[in-house]
Order: C-alpha cells, then sequence, then structure tokens
C-alpha cells in the first residue's frame, strides 16, 4: 500500500541499530600497526604505542610542599607552643647538606630535599611559615600541627616499576607533562591514518564558485575534514566527485592504492544518482547501510582492497551525526586508540518529543540553568537533518535511545556534551 508521509524514515526495509552495527564490526577492525617516535613537544593528541614504565620515583625523595621550617614533630610540646633554634637553610636544588638533629628547626624552602637525621631517622614534618613567629635565631610554633604535614613523601606521585601510560591512550597535556616528569623526552605513538575526503552530488560546489540554480555549497567536506584531524586524522581533500558511477569508480579506486581510508558524504540512500554504495558493493565488500538513527540512517560500511571505506549521508546534520556515531569509533579502534566511551549526563528536558520505538535520535540542544539552579537541555527551534545552523546553537545532544517513545517536559534525559566527542 503506498505511504503518504513527510517522514524519510518511514520505510518498510530492515534498519541496523547503532549498537548492533558497532558490535559487528568490533572484531573485524584491526588497528594499524604502524610506529613512529616523535618528541615529547610534538605528541600532543597522537595515541601512545608502547607502555611508559617508571624507572624513577617522584619525588624522588623526601621534600616540603611549602615554604616554612623542618622539625622533627617529636620535638612538638603538647599543649604549649613549641620554640626552636633555626639552625640552618635547605632550598630547592641546594640542599642543607648535613644531618638535621632533634631540636633543630631548619628553614626550608618549598621543593627543597627534607634533610637526613642521625641513626635513620629524619624530619618528617614542615610547618608553614604563616603559622611560625619567627624572632631573630629561633621560631616559635604553633600548637595542632600533625606529624607529616607539608611535607611530600619519596614516590608518592610515581612508584618505581610502575606503569604510568599505556599503549593507546591519546596523548593529552597532561600525559606529555607525566611522561617528562619521568624524564621522557621521546615517545612511540601510532602513525595518523590517512584519510581522503570525497563529497558527491552535481548539486555541490566549492565555497567561492558561483552557484547555478539548484546547486549548493559543499559544507560537509569542510566539517568532516576537520573532525578527521580533530581524531588525530592524517586528511587528504579530494574534493567533488559527479554523480556518476564510472568517476565515482575510477576515484575510489585510485584513493585505495594510498589511503588507508576514504570517508565520502552523499550518494549512499537509495535515489537512482547513489551510486557510491554500489561502487563499493562491485569493487569491494559492504557491510552494512541502513541505521535506525536520526538524523542519519544511510551509511556505508565497506572495503575495497586494504582500504576501508566509510560513506555518510549527504544531510550536513546526518552526515555529522553518523560521522561522531559510526566513524569516529570505528577511526579511533583504527588509529589504535583505546574505546573511549563518551560520557552521558543527565538533565531536565525543557521540551516535549515524540519519537519511534526502535529508533536512537539525537536532539540539539543548548544547556541552560533553570530558577532553581539545575541543568536544562533546550531543544533549537528546527529539527531537519539539514539545519546545521542547530550544530552551531547546540552544547551537545540528547540521546533518545531506541526504547523511548515519548518525552515530557520534565523528565531526565541523557545529555552526551559535544565537548566527550573532542568538539
Ligand atoms: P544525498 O545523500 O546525496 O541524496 O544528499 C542528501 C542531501 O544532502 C541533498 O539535499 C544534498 O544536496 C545534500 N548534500 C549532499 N552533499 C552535501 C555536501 N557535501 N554539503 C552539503 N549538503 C550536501
Ligand atoms: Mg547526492
Amino acid at each position: 500500500m503506498a505511504q503518504l508521509t513527510d517522514d524519510c524514515f518511514a520505510f518498510g526495509g530492515k534498519l541496523t541499530q547503532v549498537d548492533e552495527a558497532l558490535d559487528q564490526l568490533k572484531g573485524t577492525l584491526k588497528p594499524s600497526a604502524k610506529t613512529e617516535q616523535v618528541p615529547l613537544a610534538g605528541a600532543l593528541n597522537r595515541i601512545l604505542a608502547e607502555n611508559i614504565i617508571s624507572r624513577k620515583n617522584v619525588p624522588a625523595d623526601n621534600n616540603s610542599a611549602v615554604d616554612g621550617f623542618s622539625i622533627y614533630y617529636d620535638d612538638i610540646q603538647s599543649g604549649s607552643e613549641t620554640k626552636l633554634p633555626i639552625t640552618g637553610r635547605a632550598i630547592a636544588g641546594v640542599p642543607l647538606g648535613r644531618l638535621q638533629n632533634r631540636g633543630e628547626a631548619v628553614q626550608i624552602l618549598t621543593g627543597a630535599l627534607m634533610p637526613d637525621g642521625p641513626d635513620g631517622k629524619r624530619p618528617d614534618t614542615v610547618v608553614m611559615i604563616e603559622d611560625c613567629l619567627v624572632d631573630g635565631e629561633v621560631v616559635f610554633l604553633p600548637e595542632g600541627i600533625y606529624r607529616g604535614a607539608n611535607c611530600r613523601l619519596l614516590g608518592e606521585d610515581i612508584q618505581c616499576g610502575e606503569t604510568i601510560l599505556r599503549t593507546g591512550c591519546r596523548l593529552r597535556p597532561q600525559e606529555i607533562g607525566l611522561a617528562a616528569s619521568i624524564g621522557c623526552d621521546h615517545l612511540q605513538v601510532m602513525v595518523p591514518l590517512k584519510v581522503a575526503v570525497f563529497s558527491t552530488g552535481n548539486e555541490v560546489l566549492n565555497p567561492g564558485d558561483s552557484l547555478f540554480e539548484g546547486a549548493i555549497y559543499d559544507s560537509n567536506r569542510y566539517t568532516l575534514m576537520q573532525l578527521l584531524k580533530s581524531v588525530g586524522c592524517e586528511v587528504v581533500d579530494l574534493g567533488i566527485l559527479e554523480d556518476n558511477p564510472k568517476i565515482i569508480a575510477d576515484a575510489l579506486l585510485s584513493a585505495t592504492i594510498k589511503y588507508d581510508l576514504i570517508l565520502t558524504s552523499g550518494g549512499v540512500s537509495t535515489g537512482e544518482e547513489d551510486h557510491v554504495r554500489k561502487v563499493v558493493e562491485n569493487e569491494g565488500s559492504l557491510l552494512f547501510w541502513r541505521l535506525a538513527i536520526k538524523p542519519g540512517r544511510p551509511v556505508a560500511l565497506g572495503q575495497i582492497s586494504d582500504t576501508v571505506f566509510i560513506g555518510l549521508p549527504g544531510n550536513p546534520v546526518a552526515a555529522m551525526v553518523t560521522f561522531l556515531q559510526i566513524a569516529r569509533p570505528i577511526i579511533l579502534k583504527l588509529s589504535g586508540a583505546n574505546d573511549t566511551v563518551p560520557k552521558l549526563f543527565s538533565v531536565q528536558s525543557d521540551f516535549s518529543y515524540k519519537k519511534k520505538l526502535h529508533r536512537r535520535e539525537y536532539v540539539r540542544v543548548q544547556i541552560k540553568k533553570n530558577g532553581n539552579g539545575k541543568l536544562i537541555a533546550k531543544k533549537y527551534k528546527r529539527e531537519g537533518a539539514g539545519i546545521l545552523s542547530s550544530m552551531v546553537f547546540a552544547d551537545g545532544f540528547v540521546e533518545l535511545s531506541e526504547d523511548i517513545v515519548n518525552v515530557e517536559k520534565g523528565d531526565f534525559v541523557n545529555y552526551l556534551p559535544f565537548s566527550e566527542l573532542g568538539l
């Protein structure tokens, strides 16, 4: 029976659920084995290709966390202040140079080594300068100090023999700093995937060109190239392909020689001019192509020779959503990166919404505070898969899982911030 509808998702064919599709792929995707050494300063956002085991304790010895006086806790009087002679000075990089005995206070600056003491004992406590009263050569220490105060202990950050970073981790500023703290100056990292990007469509033109009637500017290639860079890929722009099976086949086949992955947008639906999917089917193998995801749905994943092919839908928001939900985890896996599952946060919906069972939907939202200071998700005024301005408006998505059919204003929903997706 003919179906008259404005819902392009209303069709009878079998849809593949997002998790089902990703599970199918898990076993089949082999991470690239190519690695290279980079200097620490150039390692930001790279994927580590080795476990880093520390051969040092950090700190290498006990040292002071503040400016103050190094003392033996057992010299503290209980019930009154304690008076001790100031007998020396230790600064960062210039230790006391002799043993500190019981009954002495040694002036110590932040980062200076705690002096050693006789008979295997050593001062164990630092009293902050702000808490002390200095009178010439003596210092008065207040009551209420605890044993070990303001003293950083040998190995309290990193123990010798500890694995501090593991293969597959993305190197953020803090990982790079940690590697530096044990003296690493180079790291073995994964070689980035080389990715070729095409757009398809007779109506699609480069920004800067003059538009003919019915033509549009290519936004997808620009978004997708930046998304690829955000996951650490080396990106090559291969322009726009006409809706012509021969041209598409030639371009895809020559790209397979040079690139690890080909990413296209458009031309993967079932329309007469949607040739990309057929070319991949003819030249290689195709894994799946109709996903129960909105915006999104037609996604083609395949392989031609050793090159992975991902064909995303043409509509700009659908291209972004399917990149983030499907292409991104695939690319991270192929890049040798650890599986990082983006975290969802519970917020209150400021809108009501109806959706289809068995389909996952991504609603573009901005996060605001309501009158009670609680976080609420506000939906963009328009929903279409071509409304790219909604992605600029949004801070992230409300992810409505397959089992949900209805959301009421005030319901708690799962919020996925763009920052969880590296945007
Ligand atoms: P398709 O999947 O090729 O049928 O395209 C679906 C819709 O997305 C059509 O309206 C196209 O004009 C549009 N579209 C396709 N490619 C792009 C692109 N690179 N940039 C912006 N819109 C596009
Ligand atoms: Mg098209």
